[in-house]
């Protein structure tokens, strides 16, 4: 059996072999470039080199790229440990030509790599292509010899990709293998109508052409490039031949880690198994996070990384741990992961103190929070309501450091929805509030910026962060 380390190594072998250069990872923070929140995609650094406003020695490169998903315009947070092919962290494989090779060959190599590489049976595989394009059908027909039927012609929101708002992009074609009837969600279920795992989609290859601007207007780049990029946990799920990335032997070991300390075994319990899933998802994060070095904290990037500790932290209380053990699992990935990324083994005690720290500090408000949450729910379930009212979300928020997104996670369960607009209000209050007692202080000659702090609302340790919808998206 390939493991998850060897895939790797023989997806960037492949490529190199075509004549591509093996380009290391960029870090999670994207080097200059403020139109995005994380590295989200192995093109992400090699934008520059698809716009035309940078050239390099070579006109094809290959990685393993690492990336995260949250916040920002590709978040899959929400998704996270419901479905099977969701990660918050996860290594992007991708094989780019920069004005060099076009559609063909993309298409062959991605076809060459996973039917005799990694010897995946042709009869399970399917693909689509940008509605209007002709091109990627015929190819895809004539030269590979996929039936036409198995061709799938989807539109702008499955197969046009875009980095961010603004950047390179263009229309993509996508391979995808259906793991069979067992995996069927329903009556309805096909590729392109339903998201459940039955179709996985596997590798994504975009022909880039466009540019967008801030405007939306699309211009023609330079020259048509390439730009493919692969899960490395799905490519290893598939080969391995389980169902799911937390399945695969890296994130299996992870997950066995979580099964030692907590005394549990995974499989026994679905709760506790969604938990021992987001664990290891979010150990990853934020073990990878932090060793790029983003830091917990109140805003932005931070902010980011806070919720998705502190999500780990309330399913680690799930699972039963009341004292930190998120430094444990998150050295537990360092340790296993330092091969692939020697930043890891560098910053790995820095990182493990970090994590300790952001958990200490928040279970002391995580239990007596929760407590709060719990009575209301039974409060609300007497009088048969099921909306959390705004102060209460507001008071979990300020006072015990809940993320409004934890909050929606955690009642989500319970059919339990989120007043939004009655918690905007609590905060634009106590914005207000702020104002007002700067105004009455006296102190208007200090610095702009304090002044901007205060009518951010930023009152108190866990207050949050104005830049940041309540539910995810950075602005
Ligand atoms: P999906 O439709 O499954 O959400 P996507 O279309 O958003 O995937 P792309 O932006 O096309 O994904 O990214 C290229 C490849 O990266 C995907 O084909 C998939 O193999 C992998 N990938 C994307 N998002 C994730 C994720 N959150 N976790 C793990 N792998 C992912
Ligand atoms: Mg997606
Ligand atoms: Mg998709
Ligand atoms: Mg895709």
């Amino acid at each position: 059996m390939l493991t998850a380390n060897e895939i790797r190594a023989r997806f960037i072998q492949y490529f190199e072999k075509h004549g591509h250069r093996a380009v290391p990872s960029s870090s999670l923070i994207p080097h200059n470039d403020p139109t995005l929140l994380f590295t989200n995609a192995g093109m992400n650094q090699f934008k520059d080199l698809f716009l035309g406003a940078e050239t390099r020695d070579y006109k094809r490169a290959t990685s393993a790229q690492k990336c995260v998903r949250a916040g920002g315009k590709h978040n899959d947070l929400e998704n996270v440990g419901r479905t099977a092919r969701h990660h918050t962290f996860f290594e992007m494989l991708g094989n780019f030509s920069f004005g060099d090779y076009f559609k063909q060959d993309a298409i062959r190599f991605g076809w060459e790599f996973l039917t005799k590489e990694m010897k995946l049976p042709v009869e399970d595989l399917w693909v689509s292509v940008f509605e209007d394009d002709d091109e990627a059908f015929n190819i895809w027909r004539d030269e590979i010899g996929v039936r036409e039927e198995r061709i799938l012609r989807l539109g702008e929101k499955d197969n046009f990709w875009a980095m961010g708002d603004t950047g390179p992009c263009g229309p993509c074609s996508e391979i995808h293998i259906d793991q069979g009837e067992e995996m069927t969600c329903g009556p309805d279920c096909a590729l392109g109508v339903c998201d459940c795992d039955r179709f996985l989609e596997l590798w994504n290859l975009v022909f880039m052409q466009y540019e967008r601007s801030a405007d939306g207007t699309l211009s023609p780049l330079p020259k048509p490039s390439i730009d493919t990029g692969m899960g490395l946990e799905r490519i290893t799920a598939v080969v391995q031949g389980v169902k799911s990335n937390y399945d695969t032997d890296s994130l299996r070991a992870i997950i066995a880690h979580i099964e030692q300390l907590a005394g549990k075994t995974y499989g026994d319990n679905e709760d506790a198994d969604v938990s021992m899933r987001v664990i290891a998802d979010h150990s990853r994060a934020t073990a990878f996070l932090i060793a790029d070095g983003v830091l917990p904290s109140n805003e932005g990037r931070g902010y980011v990384l806070r919720r998705i500790m502190r999500r780990a932290a309330r399913h680690a209380k799930m699972l039963g741990f009341d004292e930190p053990v998120l430094f444990k699992t998150a050295t537990f990935v360092m340790e296993s992961m330092k091969d692939a990324y020697p930043e890891l083994e560098e910053r790995l005690d820095y990182v493990a103190k970090v994590v300790k720290n952001e958990e200490e500090r928040f279970i002391q408000t995580l239990g007596n929070g929760l407590r709060i949450l719990n009575e209301e729910i039974d409060t609300l379930k007497s009088k048969g309501q099921t909306v959390i009212p705004g102060d209460t979300v507001f008071r979990l928020y300020d006072t015990f450091g809940f993320p409004v997104d934890l909050t929606a996670d955690i009642v989500e369960g319970q059919n339990f929805t989120l007043d939004e607009a009655g918690f905007e209000t609590c905060m634009e209050q106590q914005r207000q509030k702020a104002r007002e007692n700067w105004k009455g202080s006296g102190e208007e000659g200090i610095g702009a910026v304090y002044k901007q702090l205060a009518e951010q609302g930023m009152s108190c340790e866990f207050t949050g962060y104005d830049k940041c919808d309540d539910f995810g998206t950075v602005l």
